[in-house]
């Protein structure tokens, strides 16, 4: 049997960890990890603790070598999350390429395809086609 395991590098402990030599400033708020999560709280908390007149500083943490490395992406993005914190953005200028105009399933065969009915947990209507590795980039960006 296959297992995945078998053919990873052993990596020790002390190999796995890295001290951290930078300045003992320290900040605020720490979010571990640069996915979509972490930099869309670290924008929404920079945009209130600005607009409540209490600058915070924010820190974000990435363990990939580049921000978007570890994102797993199908190609589908729902908009909501991005009109909610960007509310002053014209839609055109988030990170996506084209809105979805039709969803189709199929149920394929060895030689053959049927088309099924769509299920409304897959329905696209209204989401958009893009990278959320790339989105995620462009999140970096803002925050
Ligand atoms: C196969 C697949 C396809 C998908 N397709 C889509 C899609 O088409 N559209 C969609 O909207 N969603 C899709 N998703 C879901 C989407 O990937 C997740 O909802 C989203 O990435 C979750 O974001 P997150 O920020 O919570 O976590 P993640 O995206 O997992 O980001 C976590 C980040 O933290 C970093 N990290 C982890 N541990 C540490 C640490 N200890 N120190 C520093 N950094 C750390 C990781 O490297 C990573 O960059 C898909 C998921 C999968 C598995």
């Amino acid at each position: 049997m296959f297992k995945p395991i078998d053919y990873q590098k052993h990596v020790s402990f002390q190999d796995s960890i890295e001290e951290y030599k930078g300045g003992a400033e320290g900040f605020d708020v720490l979010f571990v990890g640069a996915g979509p999560s972490s930099l869309s709280g670290a924008i929404k908390l920079a945009q209130l603790s600005k607009n409540g007149g209490r600058e915070l500083s924010i820190a974000v943490v990435e363990k990939s070598e580049a921000v978007g490395h570890h994102i797993l992406s199908g190609a589908i993005i729902n908009p909501r999350a991005f009109r909610e914190l960007f509310t002053e953005m014209d839609e055109k200028d988030f990170p996506f390429s084209s809105i979805v105009k039709k969803d189709s399933v199929y149920f394929l065969t060895k030689n053959s395809s049927f088309s099924l009915p769509i299920p409304p947990l897959m329905s696209n209507h209204g989401n958009y086609v893009a990278s959320l590795s790339e989105a995620t980039r462009w999140l970096a960006k803002k925050a």
